[in-house]
């Protein structure tokens, strides 16, 4: 385990957030006393965190079951979701998935003409392009972030390099969970984003925008991802199905009248 100072203000004073316990560890989550962004402090270094994207995890499983071929059909639909958002902003020129994983929504552009890259510092054998820096500057018209922000350790190192290769007409789309959806403040520690030890931040509105605003980045709209919301709410633990049902229609009532309060919000950004 290491500790670690805030990504945002690189302060390291802070007050207890949560505290979970997971694989028979104690995880605590701190809320930094001078941006107040969330984060897992201690966590666990970068060199071991493979073990924990093992066979349980479920965007990496390939095994046939109902909850892999529902999860691969949420992916499917959400790419449209994606896709239908991307082309409101941008609709040619290259783009450049971060946190690619397995290349889906990479080899999903593809097939519908873009030229596309992607990279994966965890999955760098798969990914089409080994490194940031090798990149062109000011080459991308469109780079995106599908729930990849959250478990970068280099974070800051990523948007420096995000901060050159986009375009200065070009759209940055940044997907993650969202700490003030309306949903955590019934699931509590059940809910399933707080994904630890993987995802080592979390983001609200404000906190996200304090940390573009340091990378120079502005957020010009905010959008959301409603199947997110069946996924959290419908895979948290220790919640019965009514609680559930109920959750989940009151969590898509609220995010309709109000987008900061989204299970999943799509930040869409530009540079400053
Ligand atoms: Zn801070």
């Amino acid at each position: 385990m290491e500790n670690t100072n805030c990504i945002i203000c690189n302060n390291n004073k802070f007050n207890l957030y949560a505290t979970f316990n997971i694989y028979n560890k104690k995880f605590t989550l701190v809320d930094c006393l001078e941006c107040r962004f969330i984060y897992l402090n201690p966590r666990i270094k970068e060199i071991d965190i493979s073990k924990f994207y093992g066979n349980n995890y479920q965007p990496f499983q390939n095994k046939i079951s109902f909850t892999n071929i529902l999860y691969s059909l949420f992916r499917k639909i959400n790419f449209l979701f994606k896709y239908r958002i991307i082309n409101k902003y941008v609709n040619e020129g290259k783009t450049l998935d971060i946190g690619s994983g397995d290349n889906f929504f990479s080899n999903s552009m593809k097939s519908k003409g873009w030229k596309s890259y992607s990279y994966d510092k965890f999955y760098n054998s798969i990914s089409n392009t080994k490194s940031l820096s090798s990149l062109n500057s000011n080459s991308f018209k469109c780079i995106t972030l599908w729930h990849s922000i959250e478990h970068m350790y280099d974070i800051n190192d990523v948007f420096k390099n995000i901060n050159n290769l986009l375009n200065e007409d070009g759209y940055l789309f940044i997907a993650c969970p969202n700490l003030n959806s309306s949903e955590v403040d019934i699931l509590n520690e059940n809910w399933i984003a707080y994904d630890i030890p993987r995802h080592l931040y979390h983001f609200s509105f404000k906190t996200m925008d304090k940390f573009l605003r340091k990378h120079n980045i502005k957020i010009v709209d905010i959008r959301n991802l409603k199947m997110d919301t069946l996924y959290n709410v419908f895979m948290s633990k220790n919640i019965n199905i009514l609680k559930k049902i109920y959750v989940y229609l009151r969590s898509m009532l609220i995010q309709f009248f109000d987008k900061k309060k989204s299970s999943t919000i799509i930040y869409v950004c530009k540079l400053k």
